[in-house]
């Protein structure tokens, strides 16, 4: 039996109601996108992602729902994304925190062991620093400005309505689907804020082919390539809602172990730091939150990107079957 065809208002263009705009609209339903910025993507936790597409690493400090929808997230990317680098990523640590390596090898699966001269074919310009690194084959990344573009593009394609420059006040369809992000605390009393610093570098002195992450006891830090010699070095988690410049520690926490993977690093240039608030609840899994038709798709904390792809599919099949899988339904403790 064919579904009723729905007239459904998504409230905010970050990277979850982009995803759900283009779900719903890919499946023939009457869509209208609402954000408040006048420019796309200016307010959004989502420009400030790595983009990494990385559910085995994930899994070391996460959830096992977040490696098992992570993965159907990923493929769901790889499928519909052109621009997905699926290269891998590469987890690499100094000979004297081999431990942090065998630790972060033991709580994920997915990888194998690479030696040395692996290394060196893998990513020439990192081969001579390190002894050994486990590798991630499947896993990708994506630049996150073009990965927002080519969704909205997507989305006006299939013909949905898209309103820049509008508060959200009500909407007279069949549903809302509400991804505000941290911006919708007041309803969702668990949200919290979780602050993220990162900074962009350019440099034509280092080549890298696929994400890496530099294990270290203090903080472990990531660099994506997001092509033509520029570098995402991140995050920072911090328990703090506080959305103000990047801290001065903070900097030097970044920069720093930058300069530990590669001493070229110190001779990049700084584009630009900056801080922002992933949403997210007491455990850090999404929830989608049915309050009659009104539906709250939030608390991607850092796995916006990742889940988003499948958070639609599952809110798509929601409307369409009643169907409410994996617990991800119902009110947020
Ligand atoms: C430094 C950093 C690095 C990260 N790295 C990764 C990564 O590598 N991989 C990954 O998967 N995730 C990563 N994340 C997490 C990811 O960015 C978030 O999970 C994701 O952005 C959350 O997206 P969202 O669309 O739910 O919220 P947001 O991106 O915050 O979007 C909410 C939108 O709603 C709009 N809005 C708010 N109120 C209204 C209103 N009343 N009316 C209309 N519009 C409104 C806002 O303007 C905004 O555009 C990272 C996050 C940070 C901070």
């Amino acid at each position: 039996m064919k579904s009723k065809k729905l007239k459904i208002t998504i409230v905010g263009a970050g990277i979850t109601g982009l995803w759900q705009a283009f779900e719903l609209a890919y499946r023939g339903h009457a869509v209208h996108l609402v954000e408040q910025t006048p420019t796309p993507f200016t307010s959004t936790a989502s420009q400030l992602a790595g983009a990494m597409l990385a559910p085995y690493c994930e899994r070391e400090g996460g959830d096992p729902i977040i490696q098992e929808l992570g993965l159907r997230g990923l493929e769901i990317w790889k499928r519909m994304c052109p621009k997905v680098a699926a290269n891998g990523t590469l987890v690499l640590a100094q000979p004297r925190d081999r431990g942090e390596l065998l630790r972060f090898a033991l709580r994920t699966s997915g990888h194998r062991r690479i030696d040395a001269a692996e290394l060196v074919e893998l990513e020439p310009d990192l081969g001579h620093r390190f002894t050994e690194g486990l590798l991630y084959p499947s896993e990708a990344h994506i630049e996150p400005g073009a990965a927002m573009a080519l969704l909205l593009e997507r989305v006006r394609r299939l013909g949905a309505e898209v309103t820049f420059g509008q508060t959200f006040h009500g909407s007279d369809g069949d549903y809302t689907i509400d991804c505000r992000g941290y911006a919708a605390r007041k309803e969702l009393v668990s949200l919290r804020g979780v602050r993220g610093e990162r900074a962009i570098v350019q440099t034509p002195e280092i080549e890298l082919r696929r994400t890496v992450r530099l294990l270290h006891p203090r903080f472990p830090l990531y660099i994506v390539p997001w092509g033509t010699g520029t570098y995402m070095l991140g995050a920072t988690m911090i328990e703090s809602e506080e959305a103000g410049p990047v801290t001065l520690r903070s900097a030097l926490d970044l920069l720093g172990l930058a300069y530990a993977l590669h001493p070229a690093f110190g001779e990049a240039r700084l584009v630009s730091f900056d801080a922002g608030i992933r949403p997210a609840f007491a455990d850090n899994i999404p929830k989608i939150v049915v309050r009659d038709r009104h539906i709250h798709v939030n608390g991607l904390y850092r796995h916006g990107f990742l889940l988003a792809p499948i958070l639609a599919e599952l809110v798509a099949n929601y409307l369409e079957e009643g169907a409410k899988p994996y617990g991800l339904f119902g009110e947020p403790r």
